[in-house]
């Protein structure tokens, strides 16, 4: 495909797709002439607050960034999960650990046969944010903070730490609109050209301009695939306020259902992030911004809306074109998924790229497109269980999810628990899963949302008795824990000290 090594690099935008594409080749691959475009009249799309684990792994295991700095200058605050506010049950955690794929040593059944009344505090990291708490105390009084978590973190601050230190890695940014492309006879792009004249060649273009795709979208005119057969929310209502002194700062992000959709709330130190996600079909701009303020007193008056559509282009990867972050694909944000699956598809990316010397052929090419093509339908599947099995509310667009919603490669899954259960023998019956949240995942939407299985097992009572007891001792350790603000003030002591720093 390339006949030479790729040497300059320019990416098209920068939000946090173009920042983290910039930053994660010039660190990778710190041979490589890096340059990004981007036009402050556009701007970003400036939402996009709530990660998963693989996000903080990315910065730091990954990319080596300083932890120290990092949360000095970002200010994130964490998240373990995301408390659904949702179906039946009326409320259930979805942890980022293993609460049912698991089986304790001394219990007869994998824990999602004893949930079925009671699903909470089935693991630490649940039971944490039961209480509300961030991390459990070490024995010297200090949060324990290296686990599995993710973070709540401010767009626009994001944006600007990552910035700084793409350019203190040596990436150029340069300002200016892109209105036009020159490709090469056999099809690749030669240069983009600014509104100003100026032409920016390259080897090799990121397109990470949003949703605007201007290069794999509009230059190379890639087929897009929409999933709106499975997600049929297209629209958000976004306004959040300052945080009160009665609100404590939550570890985990909120996901309640609405009459036409759900609504997220993402807890920054100083400010609550509240938007409502729905359907255009179902209800209209002026009746959702009346819901969410209604349900939402202290929501701004006019909040803003911005507009989405589920689904990715067909490939992410055309000629000498990748594309990262909305320009290539989105689903909509009900697991804040999009940071997740840009930090993904970048490993996958620079990996590509060094293993072929900076010349990728076009079998490690179609090999990324096959990979991040099996990433997006995996997670459009997993979000659409969320809600073909929400059972409880009765509105025209929760009746329309239960019954039009296309599970696409998730049918068999469904038999098979309906017939077995929550056992581990589940994930035999998902195919693709490139993404994190494996079975747990799907079996926490099955186990939170009631859904019914034949093979039920009452547990005799001395497994009970045990069930219980580590329910309990999750219990109190979670409780002696300390909560977000604790943390904050343990992180920001002169003395604390990041494992992982240099
Ligand atoms: C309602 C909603 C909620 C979301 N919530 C989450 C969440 O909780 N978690 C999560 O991970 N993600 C979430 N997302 C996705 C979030 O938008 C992305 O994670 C993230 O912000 C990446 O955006 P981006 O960099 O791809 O695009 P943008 O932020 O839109 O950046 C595009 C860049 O391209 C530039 N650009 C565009 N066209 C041109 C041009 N012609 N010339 C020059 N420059 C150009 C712009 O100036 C900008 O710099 C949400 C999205 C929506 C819509």
């Amino acid at each position: 495909m390339s006949a030479k090594p790729i040497q300059d690099v320019l990416v098209l935008g920068a939000g946090s797709a173009g920042l983290l594409a910039a930053l994660s080749l010039k660190r990778k691959l710190p041979m490589l002439n890096v340059r990004i475009v981007r036009s402050p009249d556009i701007g970003v799309i400036g939402v996009g607050e709530g990660t998963t684990p693989n996000f903080p792994q990315h910065l730091f295991d990954y990319l080596g960034l300083n932890r120290k700095a990092f949360h000095t200058l970002a200010e994130p605050t964490w998240k373990l999960g995301i408390r659904f506010l949702w179906g039946v049950r009326g409320r259930f955690d979805y942890s980022f650990d293993q609460q049912l794929d698991h089986t304790a040593p001394d219990l007869r059944m994998p824990n999602g046969y004893y949930c079925d009344d009671e699903f909470r505090c089935t693991s630490l990291p649940s039971a944490l944010m039961w209480h509300g708490k961030a991390f459990a105390k070490q024995e010297n009084g200090c949060p324990d903070i290296e686990g599995w978590h993710a973070f709540h973190i401010e767009n626009e601050k994001l944006v600007s730490v990552l910035e700084q230190v793409a350019r203190e890695c040596g990436v150029e940014i340069i300002d200016g609109r892109v209105t036009g492309a020159e490709r090469l006879p056999e099809g690749p792009i030669a240069a983009v050209t600014l509104e100003d004249g100026q032409r920016l060649a390259a080897d090799f273009f990121i397109d990470c301009s949003g949703f605007r795709s201007e290069l794999l979208g509009k230059v190379l005119e890639e087929p897009y695939q929409s999933f709106s057969d499975a997600l049929f929310c297209d629209r958000a209502v976004v306004g959040g306020w300052d945080r009160g002194p009665d609100e404590p700062i939550l570890p985990y992000t909120t996901a309640e259902q609405m009459d036409a959709g759900w609504a997220w709330q993402i807890e920054h130190e100083h400010h609550v992030n509240r938007g409502y996600v729905y359907s255009s079909s179902f209800i209209s701009d002026e009746q959702a911004a009346e819901e969410f303020r209604r349900k939402n007193p202290k929501a701004p008056a006019s909040p803003r809306i911005v507009k989405f559509r589920s689904g990715c282009y067909r490939r992410q990867w055309a000629e000498n074109v990748v594309a990262i972050g909305n320009a290539g694909g989105f689903v909509e944000p009900l697991e804040a998924t999009a940071l997740m699956i840009v930090c993904g598809n970048l490993q996958s990316l620079v990996e590509m790229l060094n293993r072929s010397r900076l010349m990728p052929t076009p079998g490690l090419r179609d090999l990324f497109n096959e990979l991040t093509g099996r990433g997006w339908t995996d997670i459009r599947d997993f979000l659409a269980l969320h809600y073909k099995l929400n059972a409880a509310p009765q509105t025209p667009f929760w009746d329309h999810c239960r019954a039009e919603t296309k599970l696409g490669n998730l049918t068999a899954l469904l038999d098979f628990y309906e017939e077995n259960g929550p056992n581990g023998f589940c994930r035999y019956r998902l195919s693709g899963m490139q993404n994190d949240f494996g079975l747990e995942g799907h079996l926490v939407m099955l186990v939170g949302n009631k859904h019914p299985y034949r093979a039920r097992y009452t547990p005799p009572p001395d497994d009970l008795a045990r069930w219980e007891a580590r329910r309990q001792h999750f219990s109190a350790q979670a409780q002696a824990g300390l909560d977000v603000k604790d943390t904050l003030a343990f992180i920001r002591h002169p003395g604390w000290q990041w494992h992982g720093d240099a």
